[in-house]
């Protein structure tokens, strides 16, 4: 899983090159309009279906400028993979909250008219991917909750799950430059393993937030890298989600706000230290940790200015009893307290290749190959606690007032006894007074 998450980030030059290699040697065919070649399958021609959505221009707008140049500007996309579409608010129905993140709130909904799939030459119309909605769809018309429900002569639609930002309405140009790196880079990374989710646009029109429409995922959201992050669908694939959207939509990017999930966030960092890209393969590791224990990564303790003076000091998840030993050298590399003694994320996807080879992914399960029990004498072993602390916090905020690192003026030495109590007794109301620091 591990090594899908990481791939779809590496293929991307690779994939690049043999997509623009695919289009010159006309593997897509010709166009029978323009007689160029095609670029995607569907009889995709980039040059006619640009003009196509060019015509249609005058037909929509978000009603904010950035918005809408930022959608035209995808809609010159080489195949339909990475088009963005503006979505009336008025086209979609059964919309029902489902949870908050730290800056954004999620909600499902029914796309009365799917997502572009090719032109229907015929028909002179887009073709689009929708599905016969079932009765239990009509069923949840009814519930309380929900809001614009769904017509009984409304037959077709798909499933989206709807990604409101807060307080967007007056949407940054940063934001959005950002967000296309991120589209553009994703949509060259999709291959057979990892797939980016389609992304269209809508705007609440009571809150005036923008939100981001995705195509449903199966198995739940979360709420940045960090394994909210990942969104998994029926256990196979791995997507990553919110690569720059995991901070407030009108912030800039020049900021030097720390926004983040603590347990997730390199120690440099916690030291206000810029942000590179071994900060990411920190937060890896910790996800690393998190396959092999089944629960996020300090769940059990507060997630306040003592954790992360302990994760300055080197402290790490514990290693969970028989995992393999390859896997937790490497997951300690990543997280190793100096950036430069970090793997690269090449370094890591030839480990994960090499692991691929040796564990083939099996079926069934008696063809499995059997982790290797220690032999050492057994000694009790604490389990993980799967009810997280109530002062834990998974959710991306800012996190300055809580490092404020030049205004600490602390006793180093006594934070450490602080720590060493805090260690045999992890109760908060327990812990010796810290001295206070300024905010
Ligand atoms: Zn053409």
């Amino acid at each position: 899983m591990v090594y899908y998450v990481l791939n779809s980030i590496l293929k991307y030059n690779s994939n690049i090159r043999k997509y623009r290699q695919r289009i010159v040697n006309k593997e897509f065919g010709l166009c029978t309009e323009c007689y160029r070649p095609n670029t995607y399958f569907m009889y995709w021609c980039q040059y006619c279906n640009s003009k196509r959505f060019e015509q249609n221009f005058d037909k929509w707008t978000s009603g904010n400028e950035h918005v809408d140049k930022f959608i035209r500007e995808s809609q010159k996309a080489r195949n339909y993979e990475e088009i963005l579409e503006w979505i009336p608010y008025d086209r979609l129905r059964n919309i029902e909250y489902l949870a908050k993140g730290g800056f954004s709130t999620i909600y499902k909904a029914i796309w009365l008219d799917g997502n572009i799939h090719y032109w229907r030459d015929k028909k002179q119309k887009w073709k689009r991917g929708r599905n016969k909605l079932e009765q239990k769809d009509y069923e949840n018309a009814n519930k309380e909750n929900v809001t614009s429900p769904l017509k009984e002569n409304e037959k077709k639609g798909k499933y989206v799950v709807l990604k409101s930002l807060n307080n967007s309405s007056n949407i940054h140009e940063d934001f959005l430059n950002e967000w296309k790196i991120y589209l553009q880079f994703a949509y060259s990374a999709k291959n057979d393993n990892a797939y980016i989710m389609k992304i269209y646009i809508t705007q609440d029109p009571k809150t005036l937030n923008y939100m981001i429409v995705l195509q449903e995922v199966i198995q739940g959201i979360h709420g940045d890298l960090h394994s909210g992050n990942l969104l998994f669908n029926n256990n196979i694939d791995v997507y990553i989600s919110d690569f720059g959207l995991s901070r407030p939509v009108n912030q800039s990017i020049n900021s030097d706000d720390i926004y983040g999930v603590i347990p997730y966030i390199a120690p440099e960092v916690l030291c206000c230290k810029p942000y590179t890209k071994a900060a990411d393969i920190y937060s890896f590791g910790i996800i690393m940790w998190e396959f092999t224990s089944g629960v996020s990564a300090f769940n059990d303790i507060p997630h306040d200015f003592h954790l992360i003076s302990k994760i300055c000091k080197k402290f790490r998840p514990k290693i969970i009893k028989d995992t393999d030993p390859d896997y937790v050298k490497l997951m300690k590399r990543c997280w190793n307290s100096d950036p430069n003694e970090r793997p690269t994320a090449e370094e890591l996807e030839n480990s994960f290749d090499i692991w691929k080879n040796k564990y083939p992914i099996e079926d069934k399960n008696s063809a499995r190959k059997k982790v290797k029990k220690s032999k050492k004498p057994k000694e009790p072993d604490k389990p993980v606690t799967e009810n997280n602390h109530p002062l834990s916090c998974y959710i991306s905020r800012k996190l300055n007032e809580i490092i404020c690192s030049k205004s600490i003026d602390i006793d180093l030495d006594e934070i450490d006894r602080a720590l060493r109590e805090f260690d045999n007794d992890s109760c908060v109301k327990d812990l010796p007074d810290l001295p206070k620091y300024d905010r």
